[in-house]
């Protein structure tokens, strides 16, 4: 059953562009592998402050979270 209370961070990889700019906004939560973003492994129900700045910070929308 999906709990609908508990957001998921997520990258697009369709979208992404690995521009790099969600790694340095919100670096605890994501990490840059063959040019693409990735949500660090436990990291994938993070509550961190930054993980928003790096879902409006990213230039295509491929966060969500
Ligand atoms: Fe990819 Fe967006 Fe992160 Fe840039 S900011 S690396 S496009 S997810």
């Amino acid at each position: 059953m999906v709990n609908f209370n508990r957001k998921m961070v997520r990258v697009d990889k369709n979208k992404c562009i690995g521009c790099g700019a969600c790694i340095a906004t919100c670096g605890e939560v994501f990490e840059l592998k063959d040019g693409k973003s990735y949500v660090k492994k436990g990291q994938e129900n993070s509550k961190a402050p930054c993980v928003k700045e790096a879902v409006d910070g990213c230039p295509v929308q491929a966060i969500s979270g």
